[in-house]
């Protein structure tokens, strides 16, 4: 019986990992997947996070299951994250959270609610965006639209036609917005754009659906959160899937929330028993250990400010790379400008190199980066810095 099954093609971004690992030049460098990297090339694990597991080792006294949603220190603590302190979206009960295994759990319980009970909307995502999202809202049997969002020429946003595509966008249909440090581009509307998308958003009466997978990658945590906070302050319904699996580098333990808000509690208490019910067909309950950290770290003074402390240190090593990067590529003599590189926010960026000058740096080089040109800034450190810039600067007379 499964004899025909064809083999699927290599995931474009985790099999560029297996490749890498494979890659014989010792000089190979790895821009592709998108996890934290610091000075050294390693991902640590936190102090503040090491921390909080040491106290739990202690405390815990069971490995019982957790109930479907996962338990309410956590749940909490994800809303104030979200919304900030005393948001009146959580005095007065109009969200709840699931906390599900990562953020792409969380994408896959919302896409399973809206195939459930929003059977004929189409679900827009921006073009380009994560390569999982098409693939995951697919594989529910969603209908999946792109609006514009990037101009390759400019490198930046394109934002009159962002709002003429979404004006097309009916009601009851779904769009996701990055909350922050847009993937892969690294480009975020500002103030004023969340505004003008919100108030869009109102008018057309599209839902929308957030995914928060950077807050406190970009500006910081407050900051980041602007986009979804405006939407709140205009919009009474929407769904947001957070992951923390870069803020605390918890990747492996697969900690992320699904929340949704609606415009009265009643409302709020229904919807949510549908997405307790995703999750149960799902995953059954969700994995304890993340979760957990993310709790006790947030809710302890001093592990909280340790874990701020943290963040902002991978903020800002991102930040002098890309700076850095800029200007070592200017130093050897690349006439191409790349400045938007140190405009952009978060790990990625797209480099604007094609798929033939991607495909030389792995051949001649041992650089990895994703088919598209998104380069993980995050993998650049001062060492690497040099031979990085030069192999790119000599691809560059080459084409
Ligand atoms: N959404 C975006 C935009 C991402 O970049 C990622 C991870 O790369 C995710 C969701 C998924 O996060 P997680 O690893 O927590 O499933």
């Amino acid at each position: 019986m499964f004899a025909h099954i064809q083999a699927a093609p290599a995931d474009p971004i985790l099999g560029l990992n297996d490749a890498y690992k494979n890659e014989t030049n010792p000089n190979k460098i790895n821009l592709g997947v998108g996890v934290y990297k610091d000075e050294q090339g390693n991902t640590p694990i936190l102090q503040s996070v090491k921390q909080a597991e040491e106290r739990l080792l202690t405390e815990e006294l069971t490995k019982s299951y957790l109930s479907i949603e996962g338990t309410d220190n956590y749940r909490q603590s994800v809303q104030t994250l979200l919304f900030g302190e005393n948001h009146p979206i959580i005095n007065k009960k109009l969200a709840h959270t699931a906390h599900t295994p990562g953020g792409t759990g969380a994408l896959r319980v919302a896409a399973e609610f809206i195939k459930k009970h929003l059977p004929e909307a189409t679900i827009w995502v921006s073009n380009p965006t994560w390569a999982n999202h098409q693939a995951i809202f697919q594989s529910v049997g969603l209908e999946v639209g792109s609006y514009a969002y990037y101009d390759a020429s400019s490198k930046s946003l394109d934002f009159e036609s962002l709002l003429a595509s979404l004006s097309q966008i009916p009601e009851g249909d779904i769009v996701l917005f990055h909350g922050c440090c847009h993937n892969p581009t690294g480009i975020d509307p500002t103030k004023e754009q969340w505004q003008q998308l919100a108030k869009l958003c109102g008018k057309q009466g599209f839902l929308p659906l957030f995914d928060f997978a950077y807050q406190g990658f970009g500006v910081g945590l407050e900051e980041d959160a602007q986009g979804l906070r405006t939407f709140a302050e205009q919009v009474p319904e929407m769904l947001i899937a957070s992951s923390f699996s870069k803020n605390f580098g918890l990747y492996n333990e697969r900690v992320g929330a699904l929340t949704i808000v609606c415009e009265t509690a009643d409302n709020a208490d229904a919807a949510f028993t549908q997405i307790k019910r995703a999750a149960r067909t799902n995953y059954s309950n969700p994995p304890a250990h993340g979760a957990a950290i993310v709790a006790e770290i947030l809710s302890n003074k001093a592990l909280r400010s340790l874990w701020e402390m943290e963040l902002q240190s991978m903020r800002t090593r991102i930040h002098e790379m890309r700076g850095l990067f800029v200007s070592t590529l200017r130093s050897k003599g690349v006439e191409q400008d790349f400045s938007f590189i140190s405009k952009q926010q978060g790990m990625f960026s797209f480099s604007g190199l094609n798929p033939e000058q991607v495909s030389q740096l792995r051949k001649q080089f041992g650089i990895y980066i994703v088919g598209s040109g998104r380069i993980n800034v995050a993998g650049m450190t001062h060492e690497n810095m040099d031979p990085l810039c030069s192999a790119i600067a000599e691809i560059l007379t080459q084409s």
